[in-house]
């Protein structure tokens, strides 16, 4: 996912002109900043990249997910159902606005599992929130339909899969909001940063607020401006959006380069006839980040990986399984509630019962899935070689199973 792969001239040109004026704050400074305003500028690049009416830039992921889902409205007691394989900071999120997040199992898109989503519906549900994960998405006609059946919000968690797109659309821009971040390791980065896109007005006024102490910013006079409600500082500077320009102008560049990488990578696992390949959902074009895939067993999947690692060759391919960022399993600190202050009662009631949550369906999909990262920087030679080192250490495992099974 490595926009920081190819950080260049381009970068530091942008960066120099923030440098040079030395205004390293988005707003105001109007005549000091010599017609240098590199977020208004990322917000529209997004605006056009994307196809979405309004982007708000915010100073990560993160910080994105907390102001989209204030100017939501979602809050206290609201229910929000996201998936048990995703990155801790969706959770975060939904704390940090006292909401409850109500984690469900994925299926083989390894993102939300529809049924398991209507399953979960109770009358405190106000959103349900797909993490497309590793570049590829949730089945998003199957949610807009229960979206629309129990008056619920779609929000899309897209930080990982920017330039992935569904029917034509990309990712982040279909339902009522979306979400990047251009953290260090996302597809473009900004060294940090996020952003909140949507095709509703009402919805980006508030964002704009939000991130920004509630700041009307109608008047000329920073000072002066109003404050229709209360907000936090969730800034973007003008130094990371600089970067961030510089990056989204090569994300087709980057995009195609992902695409030929991982089709010659996929091409070599796909010769093994026990993997199978994450199920993209129909319309769906994956933006290639990872090549997810799987194993027939567990046990095979976890002597994989440890053959992976005794041949030094396990860098780059990552499973989730045991992973302590991505997925319910090791997530102790959430399901003990472990937190330096209060929650409110119902959000620790909710963590708490995660300890005895049935994710077993999520278990039998992660148990079997690795992650392959897909590199920018690869030659064809390297792919090969990797490639071939992948498939013999697989073969290896495979055959010693079948000899067991035997
Ligand atoms: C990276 C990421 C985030 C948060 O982004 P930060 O910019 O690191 O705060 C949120 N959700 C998912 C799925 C992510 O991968």
């Amino acid at each position: 996912m490595p926009g920081f792969e190819f950080f260049g001239d381009e970068e530091r040109k942008e960066l120099n002109d923030v440098l040079e004026s030395g205004i390293l704050m988005r707003y105001g400074f109007d005549a000091a900043r010599k017609g240098h305003w590199k977020a208004v500028e990322l917000e529209k690049e997004i605006c056009s990249t994307f196809g979405c009416n309004y982007a708000q830039l915010t100073s990560s992921g993160t910080s994105a997910l907390t102001t989209v889902m204030g100017a939501l409205g979602i809050g206290y007691g609201d229910e929000v159902i996201m998936p048990s394989f995703t990155f801790v900071a969706s959770f975060e999120a939904v704390l940090s606005v006292g909401a409850i997040p109500v984690l469900v199992d994925v299926d083989e898109t390894l993102t939300l599992n529809p049924d398991a989503v209507r399953a979960a519906i109770t009358p405190q549900t106000k959103c349900i929130m797909p993490v497309h994960m590793c570049g590829s998405m949730a089945d998003l006609d199957a949610l807009k339909e229960i979206c629309a059946e129990y008056k619920l919000l779609l929000l899309e968690d897209a930080c990982q899969s920017i330039g992935g797109m569904y029917k034509g659309k990309a990712l982040g821009t279909i339902g009522d909001a979306g979400t990047f971040s251009f953290d260090f390791v996302k597809t473009i980065t900004c060294g940090e940063g996020g952003v909140v896109m949507t095709n509703s007005k009402d919805v980006y006024i508030k964002c704009d607020g939000y991130t920004d102490h509630g700041h009307d910013h109608l008047g000329v006079d920073r000072g002066a401006d109003l404050h229709p409600f209360i907000g936090y500082n969730f800034r973007i500077s003008e130094l990371h959006a600089a970067v961030g320009l510089a990056q989204i102008r090569k994300l087709d560049q980057f995009l195609a380069i992902q695409k030929k990488n991982y089709t010659q990578l996929k091409n070599m696992l796909a010769e093994i006839p026990e993997i199978s390949f994450r199920v993209i959902p129909e319309g769906g074009e994956d933006s290639c980040t990872f090549i997810s895939w799987f194993l027939p067993t567990e046990a095979i999947t976890k002597a994989v990986v440890a053959e992976l690692k005794s041949q030094g060759i396990l860098a780059g391919n990552f499973y989730w399984f045991d992973n302590n960022w991505h997925y319910i399993r090791k997530w102790d600190h959430l399901k003990n509630s472990t937190t330096l202050n209060s929650l409110n009662p119902l959000q620790r009631g909710a963590l708490l019962k995660l300890q005895t949550t049935d994710f077993s369906a999520s278990d039998a999909i992660m148990g079997r899935c690795i992650s392959t990262a897909i590199s920018l920087g690869w030659t064809e030679e390297q792919i090969k070689d990797k490639g071939e080192k992948m498939v013999a250490a697989i073969q290896k495992i495979l055959s010693e199973y079948a000899v067991i099974a035997a």
